[in-house]
């Protein structure tokens, strides 16, 4: 395994990176990106074991209900690039598993991979979203066919790619970058069928790098939540790279070219699913210390809006619980969460979530915006001012709830919340694609006939449309 500081020199391996109109050539100087490094080498040190054999609990195949429970619960706690290396090497083996029976040479590939990054404790990004150009054409009707990444050439060897994928969380500070396609190919598009494993640092890969963070200029206690966990998000470049074949995992057999999106959607929707889990939590926990701090945890309507919250929680987590619980198993044994209920509770989390931060910040009253930054609190000048009207009774003086208001602002409303937004709604794919899985999912006869046996019709007599 890895310490923290083996990490953050792993990092300084040549890698092509641009943030803010400049190049970086190293990531963990930047002051943009060097938060998330540092972020992940955290995580590194927090499971280190020097033992030859040793491996962190994201390597890790859930074979039982447990097991899967487990994983997820851990996942909770860990910094973003584990997250995504875990979710990463699991939708690789299930779609693997998919594939075993048509092309089994896939199927040992994506298994070797997952072997090969246990081995070398690396941290893997998932890398899906094409640029896609017009989005009412397909690939080879757009006016430039790298829109799309595909493969560029074919060698004895391997395979080369060219295009770009988006939005890439964490690409700046990972090892490899597991690429697929963003939707099913059809006919005629078999070199848009691609699955890869690419390094960050091989030669024509460029990342250029968006962050949301703290603003440097406050104190750290203005931004306590982004200032702890900041992300960067990578618009990534393969301008004609070489892949090794030992690394394919998909060139050109259309009919899998959803198989990678749908295995994904599976665990990456279900990791948010457990965060969204626990950000329910957090934001019933932010509502009622407010509510306290203001004085009006008893007024009906607060308590109401509390409850709306706790409702809204309690209903993700059952969500998560359900997932969990009706879990298939691969042909290897391998558990994987049901689809169902992921996609219904990862909608439901994504499309109330604004609601739900409307009464947080209801509840919280203006201050959430215009509470004065901790340093105001420690200048001679203004620090009688902020003690005496920032205040609210005893055991709640200004320094409490102006933290507390700083908070519910970056997490709801600033940093953070403004990335958690979005986020929200467009990460694992927007709320509409998880209706259509849901609807595919869904057991409709079995809904049609209790409607018909309402409606005093004979389900078994009624002709089946
Ligand atoms: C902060 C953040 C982090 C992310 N992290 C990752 C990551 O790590 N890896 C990764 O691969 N991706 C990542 N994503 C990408 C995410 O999956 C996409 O944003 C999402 O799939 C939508 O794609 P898009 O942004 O290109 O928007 P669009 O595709 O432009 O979608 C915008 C809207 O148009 C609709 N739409 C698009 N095309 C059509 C069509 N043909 N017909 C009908 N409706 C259409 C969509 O349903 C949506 O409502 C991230 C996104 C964000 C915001």
């Amino acid at each position: 395994m890895l310490t923290g500081q083996q990490y953050l020199e792993s990092l300084r391996d040549g890698r092509k990176m641009y943030v803010n109109g400049h190049a970086v050539p190293d990531v963990t100087q930047e002051p943009l990106l060097r938060g998330s490094a540092l972020w992940a080498a955290a995580g590194y040190d927090r499971y280190y074991d020097q033992a030859p054999d040793a491996c962190g609990p994201y390597f890790f195949i859930p074979t039982s209900v447990d097991d899967l429970r487990g994983q997820q619960y851990r996942q909770m706690h860990w910094d973003f690039p584990t997250i995504s290396t875990s979710n990463g090497l699991l939708m690789v083996l299930t779609a693997a598993s998919r594939m075993r029976a048509q092309y089994p040479v896939y199927a040992q590939r994506a298994l070797a991979y997952f072997e090969e990054s246990k081995r070398r404790d690396i941290r893997a990004v998932i890398t899906i979203t094409d640029a896609k150009g017009n989005r009412s054409l397909p690939p080879l009707k757009q006016d430039d066919p790298d829109l799309f990444v595909h493969i560029a050439d074919r060698q004895p060897d391997g395979i080369v790619i060219r295009g770009a994928k988006l939005h890439i969380s964490s690409a700046a500070i990972a090892h490899d970058l597991i690429v697929m396609p963003t939707k099913a190919m059809k006919r005629g598009e078999e070199d848009y069928a691609v699955a890869c494993a690419v390094p960050v640092n091989a030669p024509g890969v460029s990342v250029v790098n968006a962050v949301f963070s703290a603003r440097p200029d406050f104190d750290a206690g203005f931004y306590p939540y982004s200032s702890r966990y900041p992300m960067s998000e990578g618009l990534v470049v393969f301008d004609d790279v070489f892949v090794p074949s030992d690394r394919v995992f998909l060139a050109g057999e259309v009919e899998h070219s959803a198989t990678f999106a749908h295995s994904l959607g599976l665990w990456e929707r279900l990791g948010s699913v457990g965060h969204y889990a626990e950000l329910g939590d957090t934001l019933v926990g932010f509502a009622q210390l407010i509510a306290e701090a203001n004085g009006l945890a008893k007024v009906p309507h607060i308590k109401d809006k509390i409850a709306g919250l706790i409702t809204y929680a309690t209903l993700i987590r059952a969500g998560l619980e359900a997932a969990i619980e009706h879990a298939n198993f691969t042909p290897e044994g391998w558990a994987s969460p049901d689809e169902l209920y992921t996609n219904a509770a990862k909608f439901y989390a994504a499309e109330q979530f604004s609601a739900m931060v409307r009464d947080l910040h209801d509840i919280a009253g203006g201050s959430v915006l215009t509470a004065p930054s901790s340093r105001d609190l420690r200048n001679p000048q203004t620090a009688a001012f902020l003690e005496k009207y920032l205040r609210t009774m005893e055991g709640v003086d200004a320094a409490y709830r102006m933290r507390l208001f700083h908070a519910i602002r970056d997490y709801t409303a600033d940093a953070y919340g403004g990335w958690q937004h979005v986020t929200m709604i467009q990460a694992g794919g927007g709320l509409y694609a998880q209706k259509v899985v849901v609807a595919k999912h869904y057991d409709m006869e079995r809904a049609k006939r209790l409607a018909l046996e309402v409606a005093g019709l004979n389900p078994d007599k009624t002709s089946k449309l």
